[in-house]
C-alpha cells in the first residue's frame, strides 16, 4: 500500500468527510457509500481503459475462489473444453480447480523447465472450439510474466481468454481486445485482502451453471452493480483510494515506466553478479516478482538476517521454490530497490 494512502484512511478512519461516521459504519446502500464506490469504478476504469462493452465487478473470495466460479460462469457457455497454460504454481492449481466443473484440457505446459520460461502461443494445442483459455498472465512464485497477451484470434481461437491478472494488475496496461474476462485479488496491486476485481466482457454473462452460488453468477452480480450482498466495502474504499493515488503518479503508463526501471535495475545486480541467479528466460521475467538464488545456499540465512537489520523485508523466498523473491509491486518506491540492490552487492563482497 502507497504510505500516502494510509495516512489518508487513518485521517479519514473517524470521521469521513464530515459525514459523522467512518468508512466502516456506512450502509453499502447509504449516498456516502455509494458516492465512494462510483468514484471507485470509474477511477478504475478510467486507469486501465476498460472499454464500456466490459463489466467492472468487485466481488469476494481471492483469486482462488475465482478458480471456481470462472468455470462455474464460463463452462456452460459451449460443449468444449476449458483450455489451460500451466506456466506456475497459480496456473496449476486454477486447472486442477476447473476439473471439478467440466472437461479440461493441457494446452501448453513449462513444468519441463522447472516454469521458467513462456511456451510460445503458435506452439499450444488448443482444442477444437474451447469454452475458454485460461493464461496466468504473472505466475507470482516463479516470476514469470507473460508481456504481450497472445492473440488467440490469430491462432485461429475464437474462445475468450481469461487472464489471472491478480498479481500485476494495474502495473501495464491490458489489451482488452485479446481478453474475454480478467480477475485478480486485490492485495497486491489494488487495495487490502478481501476484495477480488473482476473485468468480464458482456456476452460472457448470464451462462452461469444452475450450479453456481447465486452470489458468484457473474450476471447477477453485474445487474446489482457488485451489491447483489453487501460488498467489501472498507476493502473498495481503500482500493478507491489507491487509484487515485495511481491517477496522480500519472496514470498506468507512468507507473508502467517506473516498474521496467525498478525491475531492470534490481536482474541487472543479478545478472551482473557471482553470487545472484535468477533461472527465468529473459523475455518472460516478471516485473512484480522477481525470484533469486545465492549460489552458495549457506548463505541464505545470513543473507536474510542483514537484509532484516536494514529493513528489507520479506524477501524469503516462496516455500516451493526456495531462495529469495523481491515482489516490487507499484507501492514499492524506486528508493526501496536501490536500497536492496546496495545491500546485495555490499553481501556479494562481504558474505556472511
Ligand atoms: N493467483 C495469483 C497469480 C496469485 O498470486 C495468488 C495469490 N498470491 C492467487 C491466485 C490466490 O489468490 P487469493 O489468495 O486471493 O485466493
Amino acid at each position: 500500500m502507497p504510505a500516502e494512502v494510509l495516512a489518508q484512511a487513518a485521517a479519514e478512519m473517524l470521521d469521513w468527510h464530515g459525514s459523522g461516521m467512518g468508512v466502516m459504519e456506512m450502509s453499502h446502500r447509504g449516498r456516502e457509500f455509494v458516492s465512494i464506490y462510483e468514484q471507485a469504478e470509474a477511477d478504475l476504469r478510467e486507469l486501465l481503459a476498460v472499454p464500456a462493452h466490459f463489466k467492472i465487478l468487485f466481488m469476494q473470495g481471492g483469486g482462488l475462489a475465482e478458480n471456481a466460479i470462472v468455470p462455474l460462469n464460463l463452462a456452460g457457455r459451449r460443449a468444449g473444453a476449458m483450455d489451460f497454460v500451466v506456466t506456475g504454481s497459480w496456473s496449476q492449481k486454477s486447472f486442477k480447480e476447473a476439473a471439478r466443473y467440466g472437461p479440461v484440457a493441457l494446452a501448453a505446459s513449462n513444468e519441463a523447465d522447472g516454469h521458467t520460461s513462456l511456451p510460445p502461443p503458435a506452439s499450444w494445442r488448443l482444442s477444437p472450439k474451447p469454452a475458454y483459455v485460461h493464461l496466468c498472465s504473472n505466475e507470482t512464485i516463479h516470476g514469470v510474466e507473460c508481456h504481450e497477451l497472445p492473440d488467440l484470434q490469430a491462432l485461429g481461437c475464437d474462445a475468450p481468454l481469461v487472464i489471472d491478472f491478480s498479481s500485476h494488475a494495474a502495473s501495464r496496461p491490458v489489451d482488452w481486445a485479446r481478453v474475454g474476462l480478467a480477475f485478480g485479488g486485490a492485495q497486491k496491486n489494488l487495495g487490502p485482502a478481501g476484495l477480488t476485481l473482476v473485468v468480464v466482457r458482456e456476452d460472457l454473462l448470464g451462462h452461469a451453471l444452475p450450479v453456481c452460488p447465486s452470489a458468484f453468477d457473474y450476471k447477477n452480480v453485474a445487474d446489482a452493480g457488485s451489491m447483489f450482498n453487501t460488498p467489501p466495502t472498507y476493502a473498495i474504499y481503500m482500493a478507491g483510494l489507491v487509484f487515485q493515488w495511481l491517477k496522480r503518479q500519472g496514470g498506468i503508463t507512468a507507473i508502467e515506466a517506473r516498474n521496467r526501471a525498478k525491475a531492470a535495475l534490481l536482474y541487472e545486480t543479478i545478472d551482473n553478479s557471482s553470487l545472484y541467479l535468477n533461472r527465468v528466460a529473459p523475455d518472460c521475467r516478471s516485473r512484480m516478482n522477481i525470484p533469486f538464488f545465492l549460489r552458495d545456499e549457506q548463505l541464505n540465512a545470513g543473507f536474510l538476517a542483514g537484509a532484516q537489520a536494514r529493513s528489507l523485508l520479506q524477501l524469503k523466498g516462496h516455500k516451493s521454490v526456495g531462495g529469495m523473491r523481491a515482489s516490487l509491486y507499484n507501492a514499492m518506491p524506486m528508493a526501496g530497490v536501490q536500497a536492496l540492490v546496495d545491500y546485495m552487492r555490499e553481501f556479494e563482497k562481504n558474505p556472511r
